[in-house]
């Protein structure tokens, strides 16, 4: 940590302060977007511009108060930068304020059955009829489709050129006419995944972002957004518990006698402390205006085994009830306290459990983390990419 702390008497603390005060310290969600509350790091008039101290100083502020912000997941993480970044002033006008009041949720259709962590090899089609156009095909893992108004959605628009060339970036209406939506309930028995049909979808040309075949940089902006966050030292993905919470529960029921139980949970505090001071590497090297380094690729990959780690010694501290569903670790109550309660499946230490194989497949698998350290932080040489110089076409047919 090498940063000066905004202190409590920072003017922009006390103006945050007044403007509570003055919405009677309970501000509706139209009024925080309004005031730029919600995503403070976008350009007015959506946000205020802010650089990461700002933001950091909303986020404590409005914390210390109570006051919830309601907009989040897809659309706010991951729509509403691309459609900022890539967007018309009219599409920005129309998205982005329901995004920030949380009117608007949103999901993401980029994996396919066959594309997942090569993401380009992706087939859905989207051909040009006049000022529309047609899309078939399927997208799956479409995490939330069901409770979303509108998905983010990449498409093939021209397979006769390399495969990241060839692909545009829509806005889908969730109710259009030809999509259909089955649900996949995954093993902690929520339904929180779907599969996505096209079917004929009819999706106008003022809904593409961008232009056309231009989808794989705009993509990239998506994948790559990240804004300025203290919270989030929970094991799962920043939610859920953290490796303290667990020791905490440990130490509350008196400690463990097995010397192999004692040895995991010296370990789990031990990574959970590494995290700790990585991501202040990071908070720091943002807050001084400088890009993140080697620690951010390394941060994810050993965060996503530490949450394993978390979830299967809470497991293994119950013995065998950890095979009934309501109980946890050490007999302490089976809910853990949430940092971010939209998540079905993880209300408690099984459902916890249960969901922590994900943490190493989403967003990005280990191997493939393993491969970006490997080439972009250790330098080594590229994998060699047998398809170099194909189109699309050529790669199916081998
Ligand atoms: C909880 C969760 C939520 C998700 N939500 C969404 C969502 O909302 N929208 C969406 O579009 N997608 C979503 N996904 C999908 C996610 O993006 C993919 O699962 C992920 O990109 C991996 O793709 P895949 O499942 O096709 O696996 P594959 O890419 O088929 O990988 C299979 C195995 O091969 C390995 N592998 C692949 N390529 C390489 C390589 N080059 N070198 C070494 N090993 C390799 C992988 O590591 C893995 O072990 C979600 C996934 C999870 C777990």
């Amino acid at each position: 940590m090498d940063f000066d702390w905004p202190t409590d008497d920072d003017p922009q603390r006390l103006d945050i302060r007044n403007w509570l005060h003055q919405h009677g310290g309970d501000p509706t969600q139209e009024a925080l977007a309004t005031a730029g509350f919600v995503a403070p790091h976008w350009p007015k008039p959506y946000g205020l511009a802010a650089d990461p101290i700002h933001q950091l100083i909303i986020d404590e502020e409005l914390s210390a108060a109570g006051v919830r912000r309601a907009a989040g997941g897809i659309g706010l993480g991951w729509a509403g930068p691309t459609i900022l970044f890539g967007g018309t002033p009219e599409q920005q006008e129309r998205y982005l304020w329901p995004i920030l009041t949380g009117q608007e949720v949103w999901c993401q259709l980029f994996s396919e059955p066959d594309s997942g962590s090569d993401l380009a090899n992706l087939a859905t089609r989207a051909v040009r009829d006049g000022d529309r156009y047609i899309v078939n095909g399927s997208k799956i893992w479409s995490s939330g489709a069901h409770r979303s108004q509108f998905g983010i959605l990449i498409a093939r628009t021209d397979p006769d050129v390399p495969k990241h060339r060839g692909v545009s970036y829509f806005i889908c209406p969730m109710d259009t006419p030809g999509l259909e939506l089955r649900p996949i309930v995954d093993m902690t028995t929520a339904y929180s995944f779907n599969q996505t049909f096209f079917t004929d979808m009819e999706l106008p040309i003022e809904n593409r972002i961008g232009e056309e075949n231009d989808g794989w940089r705009l993509a990239k902006v998506t994948l790559g957004n990240e804004r300025v966050s203290l919270s989030g030292e929970g094991a799962l993905w920043g939610s859920g518990p953290s490796a303290t919470d667990l020791l905490d529960v440990v130490r509350s029921a008196g400690g463990v006698e097995d010397p192999v139980l004692r040895d995991r949970a010296s370990r789990l505090h031990i990574e959970g402390e590494i995290l700790r001071l990585i991501r202040l590497r990071t908070l720091t090297s943002q807050l001084q205006g400088r890009q993140p380094g080697p620690e951010a690729s390394v941060r994810k990959a050993l965060a996503d085994e530490h949450g394993q780690n978390v979830m299967r010694l809470a497991k293994d501290l119950m013995g065998a009830q950890g095979m009934l569903t309501n109980t946890g670790p050490l007999g302490q109550p089976a809910e853990f306290p949430f940092t971010q309660s939209a998540v079905e499946g993880w209300q408690n230490w099984h459902g916890g459990f249960l969901f922590s194989p994900a943490l190493t497949i989403g967003g990005g698998t280990s191997e493939v983390q393993r491969n970006i350290i490997a080439e972009r932080v250790l330098g080594l040489p590229h994998d060699i990419d047998v398809q170099f110089g194909n189109s699309w076409t050529q790669n199916q047919t081998g």
